[in-house]
């Protein structure tokens, strides 16, 4: 049977806090988020009609630092999605080393379904709703599924009439408006840097490697980019339109090119069509999920042939199917560090606004690829001391993070 997203969560936790015989006391912080907020959104539609939106802000962890985490709009959100996506958070800002807590939000809707003016009108709304509970030292969102640096920026806009000039209120703004170079391209840069990393642990080169990426948004097109830079070659990529394949290695910039102007892949031209589903089942040595959560399961796990996946999305593999895949020796590189450069030039597009001062793109990027190579190391040797997998040991090290953190100041 399956579980909530949120049960899944708190079941990777568990086990891994049962290795660190971690104790009931410190258990209970927690597997219950520290607040959540729901709040309702009525918004006037541009045709004049009134429309209520739901909208969420869930704040986990804040025991190493500001609560953190990005806003989803998109019609599967519910509050245990956003639970799990928060406790999520809290693990991914540790194991990474960034000094903030966890959080997420979003609001329940389609937003494809909206104009940009109903967009900005509801985005605006969630935030006159919501200032109290987020700000700079406090609570600090970023983009994710369906929202960008517009987004942020509207966020920026709205908290600040309320507040005052606030840039550090969120992260991922636009570059002209308080945003960080590097930051729009940071999630994807890191998933091929955490793919590189993996390669190597294996003994095998990222150069040739053959990829295939599941989402073609944020994650997915830059994730493609960089590999293929690294000397990958990415062999099938696919959307919520369809799916491409090329063996002899897909066209990348014509492909996000294609994405730029049509928002999907479908009538995209650099090889051969396919159905969507198949994606995850392409022979391939890595395999990227870079959409959505929960795509992995006990109905087409027996299907997913490479030998390497790499989480890119958030919860895409369920913890009944992670299992099957580790007992085939499949190896799991963890959503909590794989897709953890967004949050990491988060964190120093933060530092930059919080100190009025701009850091070089170079500086950026060499900031992350040191985060994201560290992250491997620390992951990658609990895993072989301890003999778990890269996900237990991810949870191990963010967790003996967030736990000396709370006990220092007191439970
Ligand atoms: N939404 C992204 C994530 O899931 C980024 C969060 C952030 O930058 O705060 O990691």
């Amino acid at each position: 049977m399956a579980m909530s997203a949120f049960e899944a969560t708190n079941l990777y936790f568990r086990r891994a806090a049962d290795i660190m015989q971690l104790g009931q006391r410190i258990e209970a912080v927690f597997e219950t988020p520290s607040r959540e907020v729901k709040v309702a959104l009525t918004v006037e539609m541009d045709n004049g009609e009134v429309r209520t939106f739901e909208g969420y802000r869930v704040q986990h962890d804040n025991s190493r630092g500001p609560f953190k985490g990005g806003l989803r709009y998109h019609p599967h959100v519910d509050p245990d999605e956003v639970k799990s996506l928060a406790s999520l958070m809290t693990w991914k800002t540790a194991v990474i080393d960034v000094p903030f807590g966890g959080a997420k939000g979003g609001i329940t809707v389609d937003p494809k379904q909206l104009s940009t003016a109903e967009v900005e009108r509801l985005t605006r709304r969630f935030i006159g709703k919501i200032h109290d509970v987020i700000g700079p030292t406090l609570d600090i969102p970023a983009p994710d599924v369906n929202t960008n640096a517009q987004h942020m920026a509207w966020i920026y806009d709205e908290y600040s009439k309320l507040h005052g000039h606030s840039p550090a209120v969120v992260t991922g703004k636009p570059v002209e408006l308080y945003g960080s170079l590097g930051r729009e391209a940071a999630t994807g840069r890191g998933v091929a840097i955490a793919t590189r990393e993996t390669l190597k642990s294996q003994g095998k080169h990222v150069e040739g490697a053959r990829v295939a990426i599941q989402g073609f948004g944020n994650v997915g097109t830059f994730t493609a980019r960089f590999l293929h830079a690294m000397g990958a070659k990415i062999v099938a990529i696919a959307d919520h339109t369809g799916a491409v394949r090329n063996a002899a290695g897909i066209d990348v910039e014509k492909a996000i090119a294609h994405v730029k102007k049509h928002g999907h892949i479908a009538e995209l031209d650099v090889g051969e069509r396919f159905k969507s589903d198949e994606l995850l089942f392409e022979p391939v040595d890595v395999l990227v999920p870079a959409a959505l959560g929960n795509v992995i399961t006990m109905h087409n796990v027996a299907n997913v042939r490479a030998p390497i996946i790499v989480e890119g999305a958030n919860g895409p593999t369920d913890p009944e199917a992670n299992d099957a895949l580790e007992r085939r020796g499949v190896i799991v590189v963890p959503d909590i560090y794989a897709n953890a450069g967004g949050v990491t030039v988060s964190y120093f597009e933060w530092v930059q606004n919080l100190q009025q001062f701009t850091w070089s793109e170079d500086e950026v990027n060499s900031k992350l690829e040191a985060k994201m190579v560290k992250g491997f190391e620390t992951i990658h040797k609990v895993a072989r001391e301890r003999q778990v997998s890269l996900r237990t040991a991810a949870f191990i090290v963010a967790i003996g993070r967030v736990g000396k953190a709370r006990v220092l100041r007191g439970l």
